[in-house]
């Protein structure tokens, strides 16, 4: 019998360390010692090398590479499957309220009017009422724009802020690459029962002005109005007031226009 030194002294590392990466990536049934690539053409390296007449080597890049770019594009937005599944096809307007249905024609038109790097010309703000398909409509945008190679970031407001005062020393990383994406996608700004901390503000200030002076474009959503942005923070909500002053739409009215409380109505 060898001793266990011995047994791990005769075994190849490397190939131990890649078996181990594709046991967590592979569905555990499957054998696990024939390499699985998405791509057989170049097994996932995104390039080709082919010799020209002269035998020296070029590399050209594989057909998957813009499918293999796309996903690193969804990866990155951080929109989960389930929000990756919103779009306008799906949305429904039927029996909505013409509010709602408003809400639907300004995001339509707010993908036609791209630059020619299909980057949006300005913002977008649907505000108001919670229930009304505003997130919907936002990630229809945001799916819409990926398939097109545009970088979108996703940013959950609650979420996003709780991740970051969990990761202090990451924060200005985080807050940079907030500031920096080309389309940035605010779900419920300012949403929170606790009253917002003037950490948040600050934070949320220097995305937004940073954007703004950058005429980069964001998707945003919230429960307030303009208004009520300004009472938070005048700064944060006239720059977002002037940032989608071609896209903006308001959501009022009663509880009929809260389409998930229509739903569950017996
Ligand atoms: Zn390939």
């Amino acid at each position: 019998m060898k001793s266990l030194k011995e047994e791990i002294k005769g075994l190849d590392m490397e190939k131990i360390k890649e078996k181990a990466s594709l046991l967590s990536s592979t569905i555990k049934t499957e054998p696990v010692d024939e390499k699985k690539y998405h791509c057989h053409k170049c097994k996932d390296d995104e390039w080709i090398i082919k010799k020209n007449e002269d035998d020296r080597e070029y590399a050209v890049p594989c057909e998957c590479r813009k499918e293999r770019a796309a996903e690193r594009l969804m990866r990155s937005s951080r929109i989960t499957p389930e929000f990756q599944s919103k779009r306008f096809n799906n949305f429904v307007q039927e029996g909505r309220p013409y509010q709602v249905v408003e809400a639907l024609k300004a995001a339509c038109n707010y993908v036609r009017d791209l630059d020619d790097k299909n980057i949006p010309k300005g913002g977008i703000a649907l505000l108001g009422r919670p229930g009304c398909g505003k997130t919907h409509l936002l990630m229809a945008i945001a799916n819409y724009l990926l398939a097109l190679g545009t970088q979108v970031i996703y940013f959950p407001f609650v979420e996003g802020f709780n991740e970051i005062k969990a990761n202090l020393d990451s924060l200005e990383t985080r807050i940079y690459q907030l500031q920096q994406a080309d389309v940035l996608y605010i779900d419920d700004l300012f949403k929170g029962r606790k009253e917002i901390t003037d950490f948040v503000i600050e934070q949320t200030f220097a995305i937004i002005n940073y954007r703004y002076l950058e005429k980069k474009p964001i998707l945003i959503s919230s429960e307030k109005t303009i208004a009520g942005l300004c009472e938070i923070d005048e700064g944060i909500g006239s720059r977002i007031n002037e940032m989608c002053r071609d896209y903006r739409v308001i959501l009022q009215g009663g509880i009929e226009l809260n389409y998930r409380l229509q739903q569950e109505a017996p």
